[in-house]
């Protein structure tokens, strides 16, 4: 693939809070961008382009995310709930390439991979002691569908939020002939399949890019029975992250457990402290090194400025870093979330008073934490926390 280099001088000085988030934006500007990075300094970024010849106008797309994201920004005051990221670790390299090495992992396609049976086990594990938080609050427990409609998603201005990284389920249209064409002559090609796009179906259907939406959406257009309720589900979440999918840090198909808290302000900033506390204990004993502290969502360069600003300021999100020894840096594996009446309002779901519900979750990654365990821990269980080893050995 013929590759040019396009640097470009951003016209803001690019403020250090903001250097991740425009970094990953990048690689949504345009189709010819391989790779991109932002100088920690702010005052650099670096394009790998896949094509010469259209150098000025992708400068001038990437001046323009620049503009909306970063002008005017103030930076946010991080707010450290824990902080155990000097907790000792036994491992320093990249557990990726010993990953690929034993055939643990496989990347199926970019972005897709399956996992072996350490992977699994330790994601088994892991799992068993987020239940634990579950079983704590009495839970209910739900399942879930992998898809998730696209008129609730709309409900809930999900497209305006995150249109970057969104999925779309979609079929054949109910046709003899185009079934028949499309039978005949479906190759995969290039980079997809060779389809024409008129031979598909109005998309009704997504991936599901989280999984408390689900309950949610159930409980639509009515009172909550009982005012309160407190549930669990795991399911599979899907996030188009396009070039920046390069590791097993993220992910285009990932798996979340979430308990779900359902109720009136004081009932869910309370249980979101709760499970905070509770898992704080269950860290320990992971021997995880990580860190509690407040963040914000994706947001698209439309809408990032405004939304990331008033989650900070009204605490909304708080994120469980995990150290990642070998590259000196960490990886959310986990969030702690309060979406006010947000959900309430949208979708109509009211306490008894008949004033809308407030919502919130606490949400784990499984692959990231088995990869940031593996990361900080290594493969030889006699260097595992007690735990971890008694469990899995
Ligand atoms: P949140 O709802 O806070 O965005 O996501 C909850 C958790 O899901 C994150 O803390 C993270 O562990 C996991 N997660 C989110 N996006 C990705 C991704 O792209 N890849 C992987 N592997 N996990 C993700
Ligand atoms: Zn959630």
């Amino acid at each position: 693939m013929p590759e040019t280099t396009l640097e470009v001088t951003p016209a803001l000085l690019i403020p250090p809070h903001l250097v991740g988030q425009i970094q990953s934006k990048l690689a949504y500007v345009d189709e010819a961008i391989a790779a991109a990075r932002v100088a920690e300094s702010g005052d650099r970024i670096t394009l790998a382009l896949r094509a010469a010849g259209r150098e000025g106008e992708i400068e001038a797309k990437v001046q323009r995310v620049v503009q909306e994201m970063a002008q005017g920004g103030i930076a946010p005051r991080v707010e450290i709930l824990e902080d155990h990221l000097d907790r000792p670790v036994s491992y320093a390299a990249d557990p990726l390439a010993e990953l690929l090495a034993r055939r643990e992992v496989y990347e199926e396609s970019t972005g897709i991979f399956t996992f072996g049976p350490l992977m699994s086990r330790l994601i088994e594990y892991f799992e068993s002691r987020f239940l634990e938080l579950a079983a704590h609050f009495d839970a209910q427990p739900y399942r879930f569908p992998t898809l998730m409609s696209a008129e609730f998603l709309d409900r809930v201005d999900y497209f305006r939020a995150f249109p970057h990284s969104l999925t779309f389920a979609t079929h054949l249209r109910e046709d003899l002939d185009i079934i028949n064409q499309f039978a005949e002559k479906a190759k995969y090609e290039g980079r997809g399949l060779n389809a024409p796009a008129e031979f598909f179906s109005q998309v009704q259907a997504l991936l599901s890019p989280a999984v408390c939406y689900h309950l949610y959406f159930s409980l639509a257009d009515h009172p909550l029975p009982d005012g309160q309720l407190i549930a669990t589900s795991v399911g599979t979440c899907f996030r188009y992250e396009s070039t920046n999918l390069t590791s097993l840090e993220r992910l285009w198909n990932f798996t979340m457990r979430e308990v779900i808290f359902v109720g009136s302000k004081d009932f869910v900033l309370e249980h979101r402290e709760r499970s905070r506390q509770f898992m704080q204990a269950i860290f320990e004993e992971l021997g995880l090194a990580y860190r509690v502290e407040t963040a914000n969502d994706p947001f698209f360069v439309g809408e990032f400025r405004k939304q990331a600003a008033f989650q900070t300021a009204f605490q909304l999100k708080y994120e469980i870093r995990a150290r990642l020894p070998f590259k000196d840096s960490t990886l959310a594996i986990g969030s702690y979330n309060y979406h006010q009446d947000f959900f309430g309002r949208h979708l109509g779901i009211t306490l008894p008073d008949g004033k809308p519900i407030h919502t919130g979750c606490t949400a784990f990654g499984l692959e990231r934490v088995a990869y940031a365990f593996l990361a900080q821990h290594g493969f030889d269980p006699a260097a595992w926390p007690v735990a971890v080893r008694e469990a899995l050995v």
